[in-house]
């Protein structure tokens, strides 16, 4: 396969790719000598709760700064060993990626736009200073794996099997500069249905008293230091009785940038649809990329623009806002019931999923699971 230009938003060329070349077959299967039983099994993926239970295997390529990438292989799932020194531990240097597979009716196996995920990765990579892994063998680590570990696919209604990307400096050096030591693994985990019993509006608390990023810092790369500094302020959330927590722009305060780990859409009752500018603090979503193609396609005006508090308040208390929803590749479009700040507690669409945010949840999930044609070539065949 080619590589991809930088963007996120690299549409169209996607369907060019059916015949593609990835470094799959360099993949040395190292293969486990204690897998799980197909009892044990279907048992784990008959009730799997988010993030709890991986498969037999992993993906692996290390890199050296005299090296490059190599040694790709895939081991048995199981503890790294890591030096106490390892610059991770230290620095935090480190991003990741989240994509799923999934299985459609007629057992084939499937990911959404890899090639968007390659391409961010490589972005995080260079802003935290890791080197970029080609996207051939960020797409090559997928087959691999998949490949190996297909039986643990799940087959149920919005299941699939949760793939999980992540590089970190393992090199043993407490010196502050980028490691010249730096693993790449993929492990992957069979998820359930994000909302058991059905898609259900989240309450959300707009935190004043932090931010996860601000301008020139790393809100644009998926690192796992955004999270980190988003885990306190999730707290605070919860303590005032809401499931997740928004950020407002470091530099004023007044503007909705994104949830934790989830961008945002505010819809008007006039039918057009807001969401923040990529302003450089806020993560570029690939679940946000394709919401928007599909909300243009159906002809309604999506703005990428400024979302002021002050407006949403107000636009939520006179009605002219109808729905508020997020979005991410983990629960796909989530809508969000309640609104609330240090001084404001508003409800959103009667706290039910409105609309929109349910039509666009399904036109994604449809194409994703096959149920229905993927004019812009979205998905890439696994096995
Ligand atoms: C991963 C992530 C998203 C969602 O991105 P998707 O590609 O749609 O899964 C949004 N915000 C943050 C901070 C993220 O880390």
């Amino acid at each position: 396969m080619a590589p991809r230009g930088a963007s996120v938003r690299d549409e169209g060329n996607e369907m060019s790719t059916t015949a593609r070349e990835t470094t799959a077959d360099a993949f040395e299967r190292r293969l486990s000598t204690t897998p799980r039983s197909a009892q044990e099994r279907d048992a784990l993926i008959a009730q799997p709760a988010f993030g709890t239970v991986f498969t037999d295997h992993m993906a692996r390529v290390s890199w050296s700064a005299d090296g490059g990438w190599g040694d790709r292989r895939v081991e048995p799932y199981g503890p790294l060993l890591l030096d106490p020194a390892a610059a991770v531990l230290h620095y935090g240097q480190e991003i990741f990626e989240g994509l799923k597979a999934y299985k459609h009716a007629d057992g084939s196996v499937w990911t959404f736009r890899p090639w968007a995920n390659a391409a961010r990765f490589a972005q995080s990579a260079r802003r935290l200073a890791l080197p970029e892994l080609p996207a051939e063998d960020f797409l090559g680590s997928i087959e691999a794996l998949v490949a190996v570990d297909l039986d643990w696919v799940p087959g149920a209604d919005e299941t699939s099997l949760y793939l999980r990307p992540f590089m970190f400096a393992s090199e043993a050096f407490l010196g502050v500069r980028p490691a010249r030591g730096v693993d790449y693994l993929l492990i992957a985990s069979p998820v359930g249905p994000y909302f058991a019993g059905g898609v259900k509006p989240v309450s959300i608390w707009v935190s004043q008293d932090y931010n996860r990023s601000g301008p020139g810092g790393t809100g644009a790369a998926k690192c796992g230091g955004n999270y980190a500094a988003s885990l306190l302020p999730q707290q605070e959330a919860y303590a005032r009785g809401c499931e997740q927590v928004c950020f407002l722009d470091a530099a004023t305060g007044t503007q909705l940038e994104e949830l934790g780990g989830m961008n945002v859409f505010v819809v008007h009752a006039d039918g057009h649809v807001e969401t923040p500018a990529l302003t450089g603090s806020i993560l570029e979503g690939v679940t946000r990329s394709s919401i928007i193609t599909l909300l243009r396609e159906e002809g309604r005006d999506v703005v990428e623009g400024t979302v002021r508090l002050d407006d949403l308040r107000a636009g939520l208390s006179a009605g002219s806002v109808a729905e508020v929803f997020a979005c991410g590749t983990a629960a796909v479009v989530t809508p969000i019931g309640r609104l609330a700040g240090t001084e404001f507690d508003l409800t959103v669409a009667d706290g039910a999923t409105g609309p929109v945010t349910a039509a666009v949840r399904s036109r994604l999930t449809d194409i994703q699971y096959g149920r229905a044609d993927d004019p812009h070539g979205w998905m890439y065949h696994l096995a």
